[in-house]
């Protein structure tokens, strides 16, 4: 019996590993290590995160992407974008010495056990654990728009799909969307040969500013300070206070888990995408279909003018939409059980415990409760303490019968049952 399992182990599920191995408890991880990094963005791709902002959280805060760096003899920093791959090998060495064993095999099911949960890998071992945090990152809930859903994956893909983009030397590639992923995939297709258009719906694409200097006069950090989501006081907000953020009013919350830091291009892709890629903004997508040799696109701007277009290949980059019901490795039963709030995201309580006691959540999963820095590798250094608290107030709460709740330098104390509050 394990006091947590860990699903997961990008960013959040091997930080959330390194405070609880610290915190003594009987632990196992699964996943592979750092996957949407190594098998889910093109090679030449960049970090739009500031390299400061970008570290996985443990105990000690001796693992950061500085030390990383050191150590490798590379350079991280302020204004630098860090390229993905370097950010996953970073990631990798975190786990080598930040984190017990992962264990790289999927999860297939995680139900209600006996005195907990059941959790299914996907050769068929099952394992009784207290509690189980899911960090299951962004790949459960990709979002492609559903005028493109129908067709073949050989006609449409989510940018996520691909590692790489060589496929497309040579061809004709509509991109949709406004976003980082969407413009850096442009600019990599556009310099490799391909003929590539971007579609958004928004009628100006954004783009952000060049950051200002690490070292700036003293009023105007007071200003507009750095956070590890951008410049100014409300980004600050959102990116050093998510337990603050979690007590705001619902609905505001919902208004900025929709609206905040939406789609925008970094500031260094800005004129790769602007010299080389045709730029459709301010139409949407009504209807596709097949086509001898691609897709046709019906599409209509602002205007109401409705347009069509012939291309070879469609990506989606339309992003990911974190609900309750694409968690499809929950048992429906416990799936069903947990609450949901407007937005069909689960809802979690300070210590990211779902409404289903035991059952912790951690990243995207949790950005309408505790902020946008939950979208971002940033959010992890609060997650992961905070929700391994929060797996030690559950487990003292519902103490196994003579059992002993471990403490950090592995001895052990008897407990007696804690009320937990959400
Ligand atoms: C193109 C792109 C660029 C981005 N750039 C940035 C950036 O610059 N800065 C930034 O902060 N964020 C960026 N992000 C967001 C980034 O994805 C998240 O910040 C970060 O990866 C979240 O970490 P995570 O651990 O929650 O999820 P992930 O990194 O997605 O990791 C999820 C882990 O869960 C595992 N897993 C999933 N399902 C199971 C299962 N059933 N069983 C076992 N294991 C499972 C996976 O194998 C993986 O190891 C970017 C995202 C995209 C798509």
């Amino acid at each position: 019996m394990y006091d947590l399992v860990v699903v997961g182990a990008g960013p959040y599920g091997l930080s959330i590993a390194s405070h609880a191995a610290a915190a003594g408890l009987r632990l196992r991880v699964f996943g592979r290590p750092m996957a949407s990094w190594r098998d889910h963005m093109p090679g030449g791709m960049f970090l739009k995160s500031e390299p400061w902002a970008s570290n996985l959280s443990d105990p000690g805060g001796c693992w950061g992407l500085a030390a990383y760096c050191e150590e490798q003899g590379l350079t991280a920093r302020h204004a630098e974008p860090i390229p993905v791959a370097e950010f996953a090998s970073y990631g990798l060495w975190f786990a080598r010495h930040a984190v017990p064993d992962v264990d790289e095999r999927m999860v297939t099911r995680v139900s209600s056990g006996p005195h907990g949960f059941t959790v299914v890998t996907a050769d068929g071992e099952a394992l009784q654990a207290r509690t189980v945090a899911l960090a299951v990152g962004v790949m459960p809930f990709i979002e492609v728009p559903s005028a493109l859903r129908e067709l073949h994956p050989s006609l449409v893909t989510h940018s996520s799909h691909h590692s790489g983009l060589d496929q497309f030397r040579g061809k004709d590639v509509t991109v949709i969307g406004g976003g980082q992923a969407a413009l850096e995939t442009a600019a990599l297709l556009a310099e490799q040969g391909t003929r590539v258009r971007v579609l958004a719906r928004a009628e100006r694409l954004v783009w952000n500013d060049v950051p200002q200097p690490w070292e700036r006069p003293w009023w105007q950090s007071a200003r507009s300070p750095h956070s590890g989501l951008g410049p100014g006081w409300r980004n600050w907000f959102y990116s050093e206070r998510p337990g603050l953020f979690r007590r705001l009013p619902q609905p505001t919350r919902a208004r900025i888990a929709a609206t905040a830091l939406g789609p925008a291009g970094a500031w260094w892709v800005r004129e790769r995408v602007e010299r080389a890629v045709e730029l459709l903004p301010g139409h949407r997508v009504t209807a596709a279909c097949a086509v001898p040799g691609g897709v046709r696109l019906d599409t209509m701007n602002r205007e109401g003018t409705a347009g069509a277009l012939e291309t070879e290949h469609v990506i989606a980059a339309t992003g990911f939409r974190a609900q309750r019901d694409r968690l499809g490795m929950l048992s429906a039963e416990l799936r069903g059980a947990l609450a949901v709030l407007p937005d069909g995201s689960p809802a979690t309580g300070r210590g990211f415990e779902s409404s289903h006691p035991g059952l912790f959540l951690a990243g995207l999963v949790t950005a309408s409760g505790f902020g946008p820095a939950m979208r971002f590798v940033h959010g992890a250094t609060f997650t992961a303490p905070t929700l391994v608290q929060g797996v030690r107030r559950r487990l003292r709460a519902t103490p196994l019968r003579g059992a002993t709740l471990p403490v950090p330098g592995g001895s052990s104390r008897t407990e007696s049952p804690a009320p937990v509050s959400g």
